[in-house]
């Protein structure tokens, strides 16, 4: 909904750029050429888009451990300044980064960080380790319907519910109307991260190795906004050793945030904002 008020503030701001340019044509068919006239003004240059990049854990918190000792919180740290780099080199988006050292960010803030800067898009990056050290691959989460389901009948419950929601001030609607908006907004959201986890998928697919059905759904904190479509991504398994090591080298993390940055044109470009 939010950004159906985004949407409708570029109309406007379109519409207004109408009248302004009928306003400093109108003298110029008046008066003799030259004479009076004001420069046409430039056309607005659309804002960026501004994405919120979460590298995952940090500070006391290492994330996985490689069996040679690479740490996952370096990885993810090291991807998403590549990838913040390269949105901001295009000049369409500005990134964010939850953490920009090796601090420690509770999950709650890190989503709250990203809310207070209205990012269009949520993509937590982190490196998986799982028991089996012949898996391996490139994976993405969204929020599991159920998890989805919890947490906005827990928004909806809030005892302060002074705050606004997707484009929704709480505390003005009625009781039983709130959580139905809630859940509207919440469907729209979810819709969205999955058209993003899609694109992941299918950008990613051609550059890196996937993991085995490579879209997942689970119950992450981190993915919890209800108005930010929100994607948690598992750049690969630390427990592999061709993951581990690829993970660190600084041309793969380039080749993925290449990946990630055309996942996120295609979900733009696609209308799924
Ligand atoms: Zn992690």
């Amino acid at each position: 909904m939010r950004d159906s008020i985004v949407r409708r503030r570029a109309f406007c701001a379109r519409a207004a750029g109408l009248v302004l340019a009928g306003w400093f044509a109108a003298p110029a068919v008046a008066q003799p050429p030259g004479k009076g006239r004001h420069p046409r003004p430039p056309p607005a240059k659309p804002a960026p888009v501004i994405v919120a990049i979460d590298p995952g854990h940090g500070g006391v918190d290492p994330g996985a451990i490689s069996p040679h000792g690479l740490y996952e919180k370096e990885i993810t740290l090291a991807t998403a300044r590549e990838l913040a780099r390269q949105l901001e080199a295009g000049g369409r988006f500005r990134p964010v980064l939850t953490r920009r050292g090796d601090v420690l960010v509770p999950l709650r803030e890190r989503v709250a960080r990203a809310r207070m800067v209205h990012a269009e898009l949520f993509l937590s990056i982190h490196a998986d380790a799982l028991p089996d050290s012949e898996l391996r691959g490139l994976s993405v989460y969204t929020l599991s319907d159920q998890a989805s389901d919890r947490e906005t009948a827990a928004l909806a419950a809030r005892e302060n519910k002074d705050d606004f929601v997707a484009g929704i001030h709480l505390r003005r609607q009625r009781r039983d109307i709130a959580p139905i908006l809630l859940d509207m907004a919440r469907r729209q959201t979810n819709n969205r991260s999955l058209a993003l986890a899609h694109a992941i998928v299918t950008e990613l697919g051609h550059a890196v190795p996937l993991l085995e059905k490579p879209h997942r759904a689970a119950g992450f904190a981190v993915l919890t906004a209800p108005d930010m479509p929100s994607v948690l991504v598992e750049l690969g398994c630390l427990s592999n050793p061709g993951d581990e090591r690829l993970l660190p080298q600084r041309a793969y993390q380039q080749r993925l945030a290449r990946g990630l940055l055309h996942a996120i044109e295609h979900y733009f470009a696609a209308g799924a904002a």
